[in-house]
């Protein structure tokens, strides 16, 4: 592959599949996939270990000053570190999904780490999949993603995901957690989830993974994206 730096944003609501569908197009093209979310996860974790209330938004964004994220990538896989902490593993509940929507809300919460995010792009080609990817953290990426999914459709991925994991769990709880978290990220002031004006629209509901992957890299190709043969 010529070397070129190619940056590749993907927003859309939760449980579209973005992290699934970023992360295996990341593979093949050998970018490094950034998923931002997972910041938002760490930053709530550590208000929920410190008993902060994710409505106190002055409390929130005055701790959020003492919460150092870092990212690393192991085996390529993203490993997200909380004050030196390796905390991947334990963002990945329902507490923690449901406050970092709450928090990440917060001016204060997405300025730490705009950053952060933007540093990760500076200098590696990325797929780099949020809420605000292609809006703000990326205005100038060559391609952005919009992708979503009903919310039925979202709603029994993370039901079978839940299942398999062995988690007791309600369809009906699951697909209206999902509506409010929906209209919490889509109301609030602070890069709200929008499609910026130049993404292009994929709505996976019917779609397998591996079509939606073809549809990224193919519209990154037509926007310049120089692959090899064997990609
Ligand atoms: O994608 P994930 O479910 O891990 O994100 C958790 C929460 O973090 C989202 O519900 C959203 O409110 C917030 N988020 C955000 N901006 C991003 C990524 C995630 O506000 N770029």
């Amino acid at each position: 592959m010529e070397k070129q730096i190619f940056r590749i944003a993907i927003d859309g609501p939760a449980g579209a599949g973005k992290s699934t569908i970023a992360r295996m197009a990341a593979e093949r093209l050998g970018f490094i996939y950034v998923d931002t979310g997972a910041m938002y996860r760490a930053i709530a974790l550590f208000c929920l270990r410190r008993g902060i209330s994710p409505k106190d938004e002055e409390a929130v964004s005055s701790a959020v000053k003492e919460a150092q994220i870092t990212i690393t990538h192991v085996d390529k896989e993203q490993r997200v570190l909380l004050n030196g902490e390796d905390v991947s593993g334990q963002i990945r509940t329902e507490q923690v999904g449901n406050t970092a929507s709450a928090v990440s809300a917060y001016p204060e919460v997405r300025a730490h780490l705009l950053n952060l995010q933007r540093d990760l792009a500076a200098n590696a080609s990325v797929i780099m999949d949020g809420r605000d990817i292609g809006t703000c953290v990326l205005p100038d990426a060559e391609t952005k993603i919009f992708l979503t999914a009903s919310p039925s459709v979202r709603a029994m991925r993370r039901f079978k995901e839940l299942k398999e994991k062995g988690i007791m769990c309600n369809l009906q709880e699951i697909e209206q957690d999902i509506i409010e978290r929906d209209q919490r990220d889509t109301s609030r002031a602070a890069a709200p989830l929008k499609q910026a004006e130049d993404a292009v629209l994929v709505d996976g509901s019917d779609m397998t993974i591996e079509q939606v992957v073809s549809i990224i890299m193919d519209t990154a190709i037509s926007h310049g994206l120089k692959v090899k043969q064997s990609v």
